[in-house]
């Protein structure tokens, strides 16, 4: 048990198994996912730990986020995905199917998705300079919030009922070093207000 109040330890319940990716959602999202592992706002540490993903929704409601451990390929395959085929907040549980599981911060992708059903496409990144510089200034989540745990998942919720997260499309994440969030009517969207920003630095 951890000793964290009030933390409960991410549960992936995993179907290791392929689902079926229709190609016209694959071939929205990859592009987008190498297009910000080439920008370095997906990808790996120098401890070959991997951040940052990228999910859409599906035609049925769920959705389909790339996998936990991917972070250091270049490019991916419909292998590297997992299709989230349900979750449960409280529990921190998520179940997945997929060659990959999918990433602890999947609840995280979940929470917009349940805030907001005009959004189909949740992209977060890492990117110090940037966190730097926009947290508190967009909505921001409590920083005494750590990502991974249910509490995160309801800060997000939080911002949609008493920020204008909707309308600006992106958020801070305060207790996740370097971690960004930002969403949209489609991928396109999300990804436009992301790349703003960090053209904003001079990259
Ligand atoms: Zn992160």
């Amino acid at each position: 048990m951890n000793t964290k109040e009030g933390y409960l330890k991410f549960n992936c319940v995993w179907e290791d198994a392929s689902f079926d990716f229709p190609d016209n959602l694959f071939e929205t999202i990859n592009p987008w996912r190498n297009k910000l592992h080439e920008k370095g706002l997906v990808g790996c540490n120098s401890e070959g730990i991997g951040y940052g993903n990228v999910s859409i929704k599906t035609s049925d409601g769920r959705f389909i986020i790339t996998g936990t451990a991917t972070g250091h390929k270049k490019t991916l395959s419909k292998n590297d995905y997992a299709l989230i085929t349900g979750y449960n907040i409280s529990e921190n549980r998520v179940f997945c199917t997929g060659r990959t599981r999918a990433s602890a911060e999947t609840m995280s992708h979940a929470a917009v998705y349940e805030s907001n059903g005009t959004i189909t496409s949740v992209i977060h990144i890492h990117q110090l300079q940037l966190w730097n510089n926009l947290k508190g200034v967009l909505p921001t989540t409590d920083a005494a919030i750590e990502y991974g745990t249910p509490q995160m998942a309801f800060e997000i919720m939080r911002l949609f009922k008493e920020t204008g997260v909707s309308r600006q499309g992106i958020f801070v994440m305060g207790g996740h070093e370097e971690g960004i969030i930002s969403f949209g009517k489609n991928l396109d969207e999300a990804g436009k207000v992301i790349l703003e920003y960090f053209k904003s630095l001079g990259k």
